[in-house]
């Protein structure tokens, strides 16, 4: 199975994008391995996929930073609207951050650059965050306890 929740594998789904050797071709496979490369903390392909008049304000540096603080558990996209020059991706993240599991629910915007999908910006759905201490399971659904499996 890939990272981002295909039954593929990662070097069939996503891993092909994010090493430049496929450019995807429609927007939930750009958004997919998008976050396949949050979860693998690959900053440098995140920023190249950002449409180019949001590059700046999202500098890799920041996107390193935010991608190696959280562990990625989960991808679930629930809908997405295609239309001919930009397109929709509704979907949800389930990552922790320390101790907080939390979710990230966005419906993002995609537009087409020089024929390529970019990721351009999107609307969040505020989503409370919930505390997980060490003797609760594991929210990445192993069955194990939080202290033996994601704690950090
Ligand atoms: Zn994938
Ligand atoms: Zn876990």
């Amino acid at each position: 199975m890939c990272l981002c929740g295909n039954e593929l594998s990662f070097n069939l789904c996503c891993q092909p994008f994010i090493n430049g050797d496929k450019i995807p071709t429609n927007p939930e496979a750009l958004m997919r391995s998008r976050y396949s490369a949050y979860s693998k903390g690959d900053a440098e392909y995140i920023y190249k996929t950002y449409a180019q008049e949001k590059q700046a304000e999202n500098p890799i540096k920041e996107i390193a930073e935010f991608a190696n603080s959280c562990q990625f558990l989960k991808l679930e996209v629930l809908e997405t609207d295609d239309f001919i020059e930009e397109s929709f991706v509704t979907f949800k993240v389930h990552y922790l951050f320390s101790n907080l599991l939390c979710t990230l629910h966005e419906k993002s915007k995609f537009i087409k650059e020089n024929d390529c999908w970019k990721y351009l910006d999107g609307n969040i759905e505020e989503t409370p965050e919930i505390k997980i201490n060490r003797n609760d399971l594991c929210p990445c659904g192993s069955n194990k306890k939080f202290k033996k499996c994601h704690y950090k």
